[in-house]
């Protein structure tokens, strides 16, 4: 029986499935007792081989094919290889490479896996061939242009097409791409990469003359590291591996076994299924279609916003493509992840940058849409009661999400917002980022009044929401300069709260006077300060503790200083005198300990500390050096040659405002903690997943824990920094062990805490995942 992961709701099943059951036995049959070489002539081998066949003969069933044009591998991207590579191969030959310079062409559509598109440059240049890849674009519903590939087809030789898109589900119509190119007076060779298609829509080899199509085991139930190539009778052939002469010479080596007899039994159910025949670990096409509206259902009730990226009478009912605004795809995740639900993210993206899905890029979807794209996808073998439970789960994390106020228009009950537990209450320092550029919310949960920063344009509906929901009054909405790479949205934010903007000078200051902001608080007190120099209007808003207004203990200074860099001063608007100048004038007034939130936070380092900043960046160093002047004319001339490496725009195309990584502080271990040594010795261990995961997650206790550790989310967490730097706290001199679901986010806090001097910080390898892991291990 298979343990791990009992409780979770998987629903990422175009990137792989669960094995069925009979599957998995099948491997271990072939494992255990049936273990022979297909190759060798006794019986040991004779069984091998006649499983080898059977398997063989069921994927041609299945595909209404010969079983001489099936070709095992270790997957579709191997199969790809070598449809591609005989492809090619053939082009080679002399008598077709004298018509290369006639403008032949390779036509790939723009949504094809990456399997398909590197594997032909990968070998154009291997052969040394120069026949150019023209992409065949899609239309926003993600379907190939016909006018297209009717224009281009008289001069191509090879087309690579896909049957089921495994991002969006949208399924092409191969029978019209076929009346296109076999209309032509040359055969034009046609790759189709069938991987999710198998199983989910009709293919039927015998009434179509597709030339090679690839298939993958891991998407159907079965294991991975098997699948296969059909390769039509008569077309091209090229070995991508030699050597015994398996597989007919096209692909040597002694064959995967018990691969492929799992793969066979699934291949075999897949047959009954086609004549007929109820196979009861399948679901039919009906029961698919119902699945899809009951998720489709939770999904709308969760997230009324919710807008779908294909549409669904052109995609298989297994996948579901969608984006909700306001919400990234990485915190979607999250919190789908906590509820216990596995989906996958439209976008790749690790720490500093988020890589769009190019099959949205190539349908034109919109930039919010890129951003928050989902994609749910289940199997043909997923279960009713995995689906209910599936409902259910995407029910809570909508749920989950308003209650925390982050889902903008979840509408369960009715419209108004659960009351906010006193635990739930949010106080201190809020950081919302986007693409590197952050919106700061300052809010005192006893007076119920905030401020905004710097607000982008992009978190308007976050930071409304917040607000909203709960009940805060908006003392300001301040800039800490007039930002060259984005829009302040004061305005925005101002009338989407009904309220009138109370600004009395360009960057929001609502008073006459430049003294003390009318906040009303119990905490603190907040002054401005002008320091031009990035802009000349650059200001930067201190932040002092009523109890102690000598030093300020936190201050956003806009663009000013950033975590390991200096803002740049080679705008038009900038003034690199001033800024020389508005450094010695941040020294008079800030202490080495106050915490510095800017504007842009490029190293994933959410604040940093004046004293950190003196104490390694090189130019300030030689600014502070108080054994040596350093001229303006030293510096400028420095500053210069720094803002001359700045690269004008970053991969999001917006303009980089300062250089970072000036310098780095080295820490050869990173601060990475097993799960043996936390259970061992005393860790105050703190949840830095955002709260709606947080309540969303059930598992907490598998890291060994009886108490549910605390939760301070990422996006709060530098209220922790304060307190750390500030000490006199719950934290003092214990160990802290930063916990979250993977271990990614928080090995970036620890390493960010790390920076600014606090060694007794880990983050929990592997996160809560790795601890589930080791629990499951021990159920067994
Ligand atoms: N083509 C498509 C459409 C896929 O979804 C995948 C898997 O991600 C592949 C090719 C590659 O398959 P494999 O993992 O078997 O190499």
């Amino acid at each position: 029986m298979v343990t791990y992961g009992q409780n979770r709701i998987y629903f990422d099943c175009n990137a792989t499935t669960p094995i069925l059951e009979e599957s998995c036995k099948a491997a271990i049959c072939s494992m255990q007792r049936v273990y022979g070489n297909p190759s060798s002539t006794h019986m040991a081998g004779a069984e091998a081989k006649l499983i080898l066949e059977r398997s063989r003969q069921f994927a041609s069933d299945v595909l209404n094919a010969n079983p001489n044009e099936i070709f095992f591998t270790s997957g579709a991207t191997e199969a790809i290889q070598i449809g591609i590579l005989s492809c090619l191969q053939s082009f080679a030959d002399s008598s077709i490479k004298k018509e290369l310079n006639n403008s032949k062409k390779i036509l790939v559509a723009s949504t094809e896996h990456k399997a398909v598109s590197s594997a032909l440059e990968h070998w154009l240049k291997v052969l040394k061939l120069n026949i150019p890849i023209v992409v065949l674009e899609v239309n926003t519903d993600g379907i190939i242009k016909y006018e297209q590939l009717s224009e281009h087809a008289k001069d191509t030789l090879l087309l690579c097409t896909m049957a089921v898109n495994n991002e969006t589900g949208v399924i092409q119509n191969l029978k019209k791409i076929e009346r296109i190119i076999r209309k032509q007076k040359h055969h034009i060779y046609w790759l189709v990469d069938c991987v999710q298609a198998l199983g989910k829509i009709d293919l039927d080899f015998k009434n179509f003359s597709i030339d090679y199509a690839s298939f993958s085991a891991h998407k159907i139930h079965a294991p991975k590291g098997i699948g296969f190539l059909y390769l039509r009778d008569g077309a091209p052939r090229c070995p991508l591996i030699v050597g015994g002469g398996q597989e007919q010479g096209i692909r040597s080596g002694t064959e995967n076994l018990p691969g492929i007899a799992a793969l066979g039994v699934v291949l075999e159910m897949l047959s009954g299924r086609k004549k007929g025949v109820p196979v009861q670990a399948l679901r039919t096409e009906k029961e698919l279609e119902s699945f899809r509206a009951i998720l489709v259902n939770a999904l709308k009730k969760a997230f009324p916003t919710i807008e779908f990226n294909s549409d669904f009478k052109d995609s298989v009912s297994t996948t579901l493509n969608f984006s909700i605004f306001g919400i990234s795809s990485k915190e979607l995740m999250n919190v789908f992840d906590a509820a216990g639900i596995s989906v996958s993210g439209g976008s790749a993206c690790n720490s500093k940058s988020v890589s769009h899905s190019h099959v949205l890029i190539a349908m034109k979807l919109p930039e919010w849409k890129l951003a928050s794209a989902i994609r749910l996808s289940f199997g043909f073998a997923t279960k009713k009661e995995e689906i209910l439970a599936g409902a259910e789960a995407i029910l809570s994390a909508g749920k989950a999400l308003r209650n925390t106020c982050l889902n903008l228009s979840c509408n369960i009950e009715n419209n108004s917002y659960e009351s906010i537990s006193p635990e739930d209450e949010i106080h201190g320092v809020i950081q919302i980022d986007y693409q590197n550029a952050n919106s700061w919310l300052l809010i005192d949960k006893n007076e119920k009044n905030c401020i905004i920063i710097d607000p982008t344009y992009e978190s308007i509906d976050r930071i409304v929401n917040i607000i909203k929901c709960r009940n805060f009054n908006v003392c300001a909405v301040l800039d800490t300069h007039s930002h060259a790479d984005h829009e302040s949205a004061r305005k925005n934010i101002f009338l989407a709260l009904n309220l009138p903007d109370n600004s009395k000078d360009p960057l929001g200051w609502p008073n006459e006077s430049d003294e003390f902001l009318n906040f009303s608080s119990h905490y603190w007190k907040i002054k401005k300060l002008k320091t031009p120099g990035h802009t000349l209007d650059s200001v930067t808003y201190l932040v002092y503790n009523l109890s102690d207004q000598n030093e300020p203990i936190f201050a956003f200074v806009g663009d000013t200083i950033l975590s390991g860099g200096l803002g740049r001063t080679d705008f038009g608007v900038s003034g690199i005198k001033h800024f020389y100048t508005t450094l010695q004038t941040l020294d008079k007034v800030l202490a080495e300990k106050t915490i510095l939130c800017s504007a842009h936070d490029y190293n994933s380092s959410f604040a940093t500390v004046w004293g950190v900043e003196k104490k390694n960046n090189q130019l300030l160093q030689k600014v502070f050096n108080p054994y040596c002047i350093f001229s303006f004319e030293e510096f400028s001339s420095e500053k210069k040659i720094l803002d001359s490496q700045i690269t004008s725009q970053n991969q999001h195309g917006q303009i980089v405002c300062g250089l970072i990584n000036t310098y780095e502080i080295k820490d050869t271990n990173l601060p990475i903690l097993d799960h043996a040594k936390l259970l061992a010795d005393n860790y105050f261990v703190i949840d830095i997943r955002e709260r709606a995961e947080s309540l969303l997650f059930k598992d907490w206790n598998f890291i060994g824990l009886e108490v549910r550790p605390t939760n301070i989310p990422k996006s709060q967490i530098v209220n922790l920094i304060i307190n750390l730097v500030h000490g006199e706290n719950e934290y003092n001199n214990k160990k802290i062990a930063l916990v979250c679901s993977t271990g990614n986010r928080s090995l970036f806090i620890a390493k960010s805490l790390r920076r600014i001097g606090f060694k007794l910080v880990w983050s929990l390898n592997g996160g809560f995942a790795f601890s589930r892991l080791k629990h499951d291990e021990q159920d067994k």
